[in-house]
């Protein structure tokens, strides 16, 4: 069972909206020499016998420091924390490049490499429609040798004609990776996190020898019928010729769509011009830029509307300025502002008046600016947040801060351009005349 957890003081009280702290980084902070069952934080320690609870429930540390709070486990989760073999594929891109390639519950892709398995853990997701539990495991493909005097180990490639009736099983993610050991450790981090009957790994160069699978126990004879790819290789357009539906590798009742994850434009390029030739239409190139947005509520002052403050006990709370407090304190406001604007008329009256009689020192009646702070400042910045009276004396709801929207200043993940591509399935005679029927051409 794969657990996470979320880590916080004993005095929060906002688990929900907190940032986990993944437990491989907690472990990578662990002290040397300390006690490698259980995980040691700032908070206190955590023996990993009391971690084995369903999630949702809250720790302890044995200190009585702080907490834990078990979290479901989630592809997110495992991206943050999964022990890197490779580059990965960061949630802001697995996301989008799911999306584009149209993958849903049930759907069938085709993933190459593999890598550390972050683009994995999100496909298999993806795919998932809930019959696996009730399947017999499928047990993921054994590693195979390849063959010494020409480096492949790809099986005859079948054609399947007598296979597509076999196309409707349930999703599954076809993932391939050259590297035996990187293929290896996956196929058994899948295993552990359940998933194993959702995900087959093959140890296979794909440019090499192609999608084909060597596992019979698949029970779709040997072929992907995938609809969706995703090649995140060195030289993806080596392994695209190796893609098409005469050899299985894709469905042949449904379009497929490719995407190809490279780190520079050149091979960017060279991916379209394969893609291309091979019969695929609709190439666009894209890079996902991903930037966090902050947006808040800034009440009067500027101040946050319920930011954590420290309270007079010492202790942090969460202290949030209601509604009514708000609208209060800017009637106040509001109140102060127009008794000074109403001192400053009259001020002003009384200079006119002596003017015409010829003895305008206004000194001796006070006049100070500083006492009518016509600008505002920081007032201002509230009676612009309060917005004004309705006429009932009540202020409009839409009153109760200034939303405030603050970017991060540098992208944070670092993106590849992405080529997606479609390749659709071939128009036939047959087609034609079916549509013609179903939609016959007005006289
Ligand atoms: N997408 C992965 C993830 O999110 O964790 C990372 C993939 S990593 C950048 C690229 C992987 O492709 C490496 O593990 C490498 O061994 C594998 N690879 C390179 N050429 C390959 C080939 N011809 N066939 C299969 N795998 C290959």
């Amino acid at each position: 069972v794969l657990q996470s957890v979320l880590i916080l003081p004993a005095s929060s009280n906002t688990p929900a909206s907190s940032t986990p702290e993944p437990v491989a980084n907690l472990k990578r902070k662990q002290p040397s020499g300390s006690n490698s069952n259980s995980l040691n934080t700032r908070f206190g320690s955590f023996p990993h016998s009391s971690l084995l609870i369903p999630a949702g429930s809250q720790v302890r540390s044995s200190s009585g420091a702080g907490f834990i709070h078990i979290l479901r486990p989630t592809p997110e989760l495992w991206t943050l924390s999964l022990p890197h073999r490779t580059q990965v594929v960061y949630t802001p891109d697995s996301s989008y490049i799911l999306h584009r390639l149209r993958v849903r519950p049930g759907s069938r892709i085709i993933e190459a490499g593999a890598g550390s398995g972050s683009f994995t853990h999100a496909s298999a997701r993806a795919v998932y429609n809930g019959v696996h539990e009730k399947l017999p495991p499928v047990v993921s493909t054994g590693i195979e040798t390849i063959d010494s005097a020409t480096g492949s180990d790809a099986p005859s490639i079948e054609t399947t004609s007598t296979q597509t009736g076999s196309e409707d099983l349930q999703g599954r993610v076809l993932s391939f990776e050259f590297h035996a050991d990187r293929a290896a450790i996956l196929r058994h981090e899948l295993q552990q996190h359940g998933l194993h009957s959702v995900v087959t790994v093959t140890h296979r160069d794909v440019c090499a020898s192609g999608f084909s699978l060597p596992d019979p126990s698949l029970n779709i004879g040997g072929n992907t019928h995938a609809t969706a790819v995703f090649l995140d290789l060195p030289a993806p357009w080596l392994a695209i010729p190796n893609l098409n539906r005469a050899n299985g590798s894709l469905s042949q009742t449904k379009a497929a769509r490719i995407c190809c994850f490279s780190p520079c434009l050149e091979q960017a390029l060279r991916t379209i011009a394969v893609l291309r030739e091979q019969g695929w239409v609709e190439e666009d190139l894209v890079e996902v830029a991903h930037k966090r947005l902050e947006v808040r509520r800034l009440g009067p002052g500027g101040k946050e509307i319920g930011t954590k403050s420290r309270a007079p006990g010492g202790d942090d709370e969460l202290k949030s300025i209601s509604v009514e407090d708000s609208v209060g304190r800017l009637k106040r406001q509001l109140w102060h502002r127009k008794a000074k604007q109403a001192k400053q008329r009259e001020l002003m009256a009384k200079k006119r008046k002596l003017d015409a009689e010829g003895d305008g020192n206004l000194e001796d009646m006070g006049d100070d600016d500083s006492d009518v702070d016509m600008d505002g400042g920081e007032e201002d910045e509230a009676i612009e947040a309060a917005g004004e009276e309705n006429g009932s004396g009540k202020l409009h709801l839409f009153h109760q801060g200034r939303v405030v929207v603050r970017t991060e200043p540098e992208l944070k993940t670092h993106t590849s351009y992405l080529v997606f591509a479609v390749l659709p399935l071939p128009w036939t005679e047959q087609d034609e005349a079916a549509a013609k029927l179903k939609y016959p051409i007005p006289p």
